[in-house]
């Protein structure tokens, strides 16, 4: 009998899927590695496993102890389901901007759900940061992994996503291209993958590493913003976590959410890929690599989730033209208009 003994343990070994229409005109091999085939959906559920295993090695999380973190979503997922395995209670705390099926989703895995506003200060006592550091103090056996600080979670790439690339491209990916939130992904998947490629040489006997793409929304910070509000949700942020190691990518794109949600739109209709907005957010960093590139260039971008928690809003055209965004653009139509 071939069986997985639990859910946690078929987390990661997610596959590459070559990207065939949105790449027109490019000459490229660019490869999505689909982490929403994790069993929570996204690939948070890497880092929460981790970050818990850890946890308990050092004693900071013990038996009956309960998860309280800040998180948009996926990375309770992913706590969640880690914890309900191992008997942990989860209370995760987060901004009004994320959707309510992200919400429920949450609710429906076990855990409590408590929701601050989004337009607040980090340092404001209504920030989830706040609020989520005062009730981790506040309850009995209270542990925070904090995924902006956890080491933990840059190791979990270094140690599964990045190897991942590596084996399934032979080593022959002259790119990587991720989003960046915590960081935490581009840190470790992309130190891996660069110091795996460290000797690699060109036909001209020079260095070839892996080169390193962050994107970005723009406004954050990573790529020289204020931190001004944007839309797209994992992604960007107001302040430099301790997750991310700046000196890992080569550069770091900003793109905005007009292009981030037409990408996403497309990449449903016409790669089949229903993803969400920071997926399309990736691949549009990624395709501005892309197009300089010559054939034999090989870009992995990593699309960390499902469209399923943004039907209501990336998907919805009502929701869409609300905020000024164009449905009607050539492949974006959610119905009829554009093929
Ligand atoms: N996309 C989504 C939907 C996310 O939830 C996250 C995590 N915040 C990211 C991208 C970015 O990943 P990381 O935190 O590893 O930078």
């Amino acid at each position: 009998m071939q069986y997985a003994e639990s859910i946690v343990d078929l987390i990661g070994g997610t596959p590459l899927v070559k990207l065939n229409r949105v790449t027109e005109g490019i000459a490229a091999t660019v490869l999505a590695k689909v982490e929403y085939l994790n069993p929570g959906g996204s690939v948070k559920d890497r880092i929460a496993e981790r970050m818990i295993e850890e946890a308990e090695r050092s004693g900071a999380l013990q038996p009956g102890g309960t998860i309280v973190e800040p998180t948009s979503g996926n990375t309770g997922v992913g706590l969640a389901l880690v914890a309900q395995r191992k008997g942990y209670r989860c209370i995760f705390v987060c901004p009004d901007k994320v959707g309510v099926e992200k919400r429920d989703v949450l609710r429906a895995y076990g855990a409590e759900v408590v929701v601050t506003p989004t337009a607040v200060a980090p340092d404001s006592p209504e920030s989830y940061y706040s609020v989520s550091d005062r009730i981790a103090a506040e309850t009995p056996g209270g542990w925070k992994p904090d995924q902006y600080s956890n080491p933990a979670g840059p190791a979990s790439h270094y140690a599964s996503t990045g190897p991942e690339i590596w084996k399934d491209t032979d080593g022959r990916l002259t790119h990587f291209v991720a989003g960046v939130g915590t960081g935490g992904t581009i840190t470790g998947t992309g130190r891996f993958l660069k110091d795996a490629s460290r000797d690699r040489l060109g036909d001209d006997g020079t260095a070839r590493p892996v080169r390193v793409v962050g994107v970005d929304p723009e406004g954050s910070v990573y790529s020289g913003g204020t931190g001004r509000p944007y839309l797209v949700e994992g992604v960007g942020e107001d302040i430099w976590p301790p997750a991310y190691d700046p000196s890992v990518p080569d550069e770091v794109v900003a793109v905005s959410d007009a292009e981030a949600f037409a990408m996403t739109r497309r990449l449903a209709r016409e790669e089949g890929l229903l993803v969400g907005g920071s997926c399309g957010m990736a691949v549009v960093g990624a395709l501005r690599i892309a197009k300089d590139l010559p054939a034999d260039a090989v870009v992995v971008v990593l699309l960390p989730d499902s469209g399923r928690g943004y039907l209501g809003k990336i998907y919805n055209d009502a929701w869409m033209r609300s905020y000024g965004f164009d449905v009607d653009a050539p492949g974006t139509a959610a119905v009829g208009g554009a093929t």
